[in-house]
């Protein structure tokens, strides 16, 4: 039996993940309650809004589940806003979160006046190859706690993370052809 992986579908880029997943023979299902979180093997939280995205999980109770299930093992990838949603420290902001992660980000961290862009990163995890990036109002992890491990930096900011089976990037993955970045995170997922 093939493994399933709920994509949070609240709002942003969700169907990009979707659609990525799919082209790697993972099957995927779309989460926008707590019962969608049944039998998934893994969970993809989306780029987008994360207040948005943060205030809907909190009306329809799926952060507690989620938190939950990441403390169990649950592997989980967070693509900007989801990465923002995973740590635990948001510079200058409550919003809610699942804050799984023990790190400091910075929403729009490179400037509005920058709205997006692209980057070729070296990511040793993904192989010699450099990963073409994309930012699009992006955050960047100012700093992370012993627990957490840095996959990748852009200058002195820190945009790619992992702890345990749990990993975050500030750039878009699903929005570019290279597949490296959700071929690592099944990989992760097939890891006992
Ligand atoms: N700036 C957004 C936020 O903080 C993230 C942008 C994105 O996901 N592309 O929620």
């Amino acid at each position: 039996m093939g493994i399933k992986i709920g994509v949070l579908a609240l709002q942003g880029a969700f169907r990009e993940h979707s659609i990525m997943l799919d082209k790697l023979g993972a099957s995927s299902t779309e989460v926008r309650k707590p019962e969608h979180l049944e039998g998934i093997d893994a969970l993809v939280i989306p780029g987008g809004e994360s207040t948005t995205i943060g205030k809907l999980m909190a009306e329809y109770g799926l952060l507690e589940p989620i938190r939950e299930m990441g403390q169990k093992g649950l592997p989980i990838l967070g693509t900007c806003a989801g990465m923002v949603l995973l740590a635990d420290k948001i510079k200058g902001s409550d919003q809610p979160r699942i804050g799984l992660l023990e790190m400091e980000v910075v929403r729009n961290g490179f400037g509005r006046q920058v709205d997006s862009f692209e980057e070729e990163l070296k990511i040793k995890a993904l192989g010699e190859a450099p990963f073409r990036a994309v930012f699009i109002r992006a955050p960047y992890v100012e700093r992370v706690g012993s627990s957490v491990e840095v996959l990748a930096a852009y200058g002195d900011r820190i945009v790619m993370v992992k702890k345990g089976k749990i990993l975050a990037c500030a750039f878009h993955p699903e929005l570019t052809d290279d597949p490296r970045v959700h071929k690592y995170f099944l990989e992760i997922i097939e890891t006992p």
